[in-house]
C-alpha cells in the first residue's frame, strides 16, 4: 500500500521505516525541513537501534521518502497516519495544537482530493478527542463528512522508546479504534503480515486502551518504588523480592523494576492527562496522582541517599553516568537525571555526565555541567557516581573502573552492575 505518515519523530520515523521495511511504500510529512533532509539522506535524526540501517535500506529500495509536501504525500497515497506531538500543558491536560494543525491541513488537501482516504490518528490523545476535535475539523476544512468522502480511525502506539523499532515491527496486539469498517479494514490491510492479534473496537476505546495501558505500566513502577523504599530499610533486596511476586503469573514479572523512577515522553504525561480528563469528568483520579508523586518523590531518593554518604557536596565531582530516560534512545524527555543534576546543582556540586547517546540532548538543558567523552573520564578523581540509566556499557564496569574515582560513593538508581565485579556499592532500593 501507499502510506503516508504526519510526524516523523520517535513515533512516526519508527513506523514509516517499519512499514517500508515490509514493502509499502511510504511518504513521511514533517514541517522541519532539516529532519526531512537528513531522512533522504538516510541518517536518522533519532537515535533508535537498528533505525538508521533500516533507514538506509528501505530508501536504497526505494520505499520511503520524507517531505514537507503534504499535499504530494497524500496524493500518493491512500491512507495517512498521524503521529505530532501532544505534549502536557500545566494543568496536565494535553496540548491539541498540532494534531488540530494537522486535521486542518489534512480536510484542505481531502477537499479536492478524488478518491477515498482513511485518516488514522497514532498521537495519544486523551478518549473523546479523534471525535469531538480531529474528525470536525477535518469534515470542516475538506467539506466531506466521515464515513462518505474519507474515514476515520484511531490507531495507538505501545512502543518503547529504546527498542522501538522491534516493538512497531513485534507488537503485543493492533487495536484498530474505527468510525466505520470500511475504514478500520484499510488500517487492517496495512498490518496484513505482522504476527500480532488485532483487535478492532470503536475509536473512543481505542483512546481509552492507549491510556490505561500507559498508567497501569506506571502504575506498577510506582508500587514497586515505594515497595523497594521499605526494603531498602529493612535490609532485602527488591529485586528478589519482585522475582518471588513475579513469578505468579497473574502479576507477572515485566514492569516491577525499582529504581529512580520513570521518565519520558508518554508515562508522565499520559498518566497526568488521564488525571486531569477524569477531573474533568467528576472522577477524582486518587490512584493516578499518587503514581506521579510517588515518582516525582523517588527521583530525589538518590540525591538524599548522596547526602547522607557525603557531608558536604559543595565543589565535589559528582560522576552523572547516564542521562536518557530510558536505555537505547538519546530522549531526555521528563528524564530522571534532569531532576537529579537540578538538586545537585542546586547543593552547589560539581557535575561531570556521561551518557553513550544524549550527552547532546542534555546539554540544551544544562550547558554549565561537564560533559565527559567516556565512563572513564567521568569517574576519574570524582567523589561519587549516580548511575541513573540502565545502559549495557555500564554493566561490565568494575573496580578497576571505579578505582579512577578520588572517593568510593557509588549509588545505584537502576539494578545493572555485576556485584561480583563491584567491592562497594549501594542501591537506592536494595
Ligand atoms: P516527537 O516529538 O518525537 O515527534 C513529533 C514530530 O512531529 C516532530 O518531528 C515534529 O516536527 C512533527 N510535527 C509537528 N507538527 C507537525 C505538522 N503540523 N506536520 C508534520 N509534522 C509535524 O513525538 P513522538 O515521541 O514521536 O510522539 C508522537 C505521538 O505519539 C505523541 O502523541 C506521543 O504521546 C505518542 N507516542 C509516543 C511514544 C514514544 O515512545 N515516544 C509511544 C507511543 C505513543
Amino acid at each position: 500500500m501507499n502510506i503516508c505518515i504526519i510526524g516523523t519523530g520517535y513515533v512516526g520515523l519508527c513506523t514509516g521505516v517499519g512499514l517500508a521495511s515490509r514493502g509499502h511504500k511510504v511518504f513521511c510529512v514533517d514541517i522541519d525541513s532539516g529532519k526531512v533532509d537528513k531522512i533522504n539522506r538516510g541518517q536518522a535524526p533519532i537515535y533508535e537501534d537498528g533505525l538508521e540501517e533500516m533507514l538506509q535500506k528501505v530508501l536504497e529500495d526505494d520505499k520511503i521518502k520524507a517531505t514537507t509536501d503534504l499535499k504530494e504525500a497524500i496524493s500518493e497515497t491512500d491512507i495517512c497516519f498521524i503521529s505530532v506531538p501532544t505534549p502536557s500543558m500545566q494543568d496536565g491536560s494535553i496540548e491539541l495544537k498540532y494534531i488540530k494543525r494537522v486535521a486542518e491541513d489534512v480536510g484542505s488537501v481531502l477537499k479536492n482530493l478524488d478518491k477515498y482516504y482513511v485518516v488514522v490518528v497514532k498521537s495519544t490523545i486523551v478518549p473523546g478527542t479523534t471525535e469531538d476535535a480531529v474528525k470536525p475539523l477535518i469534515e470542516q476544512a475538506s467539506g466531506k463528512s466521515a464515513g462518505n468522502g474519507f474515514g476515520i480511525c484511531m490507531n495507538p502506539e505501545f512502543l518503547r522508546e529504546g527498542y522501538a523499532l522491534k516493538d512497531f515491527l513485534n507488537p503485543d496486539r493492533i487495536i484498530i479504534g474505527q468510525d466505520d469498517s470500511k475504514a478500520g479494514d484499510v488500517v487492517n490491510q496495512v498490518y496484513s503480515g505482522f504476527q500480532a492479534p488485532i483487535m478492532r473496537t470503536n475509536i473512543k476505546t481505542a483512546e481509552m486502551i492507549k491510556y490505561t495501558a500507559n498508567s497501569l505500566l506506571a502504575t506498577k513502577i510506582s508500587f514497586s518504588n515505594e515497595i523497594g523504599n521499605v526494603c531498602k530499610k529493612l535490609g532485602i533486596d527488591v529485586y528478589d523480592v519482585m522475582k518471588g511476586v513475579g513469578m505468579d503469573n497473574r502479576i507477572s514479572e515485566k514492569f516491577l523494576g525499582a529504581g529512580c523512577g520513570f521518565g519520558g515522553s508518554c508515562f508522565p504525561k499520559d498518566v497526568a492527562a488521564l488525571a486531569a480528563r477524569a477531573e474533568k469528568l467528576g472522577v477524582n483520579p486518587m490512584l493516578l496522582r499518587q503514581v506521579l508523586e510517588t515518582n516525582r518523590n523517588q527521583k530525589s531518593v538518590l540525591v538524599e541517599q548522596l547526602k547522607t554518604s557525603i557531608d558536604d557536596l559543595q565543589g565535589k565531582k559528582i560522576a552523572v553516568l547516564g542521562l536518557a530516560f530510558n536505555p537505547n534512545t538519546d530522549d531526555i524527555r521528563e528524564s530522571p537525571a534532569i531532576e537529579i543534576i537540578s538538586r545537585l546543582k542546586e547543593i552547589g556540586a560539581n557535575v561531570i555526565a556521561y551518557d553513550p547517546k544524549a550527552s547532546e540532548n542534555m546539554r540544551a538543558i544544562f550547558p554549565d555541567i561537564n560533559y565527559a567523552d567516556n565512563v572513564k573520564d567521568a569517574l576519574k578523581e570524582a567523589d561519587a557516581c549516580l548511575i541513573i540509566t540502565a545502559w549495557d556499557e555500564f554493566k561490565n564496569l568494575s573496580d578497576d573502573d571505579f578505582g579512577l574515582m578520588r572517593g568510593n560513593v557509588i549509588i545505584e538508581g537502576r539494578k545493572v552492575l555485576k556485584y561480583e565485579n563491584v567491592k562497594s556499592f549501594q542501591g537506592i532500593c536494595w
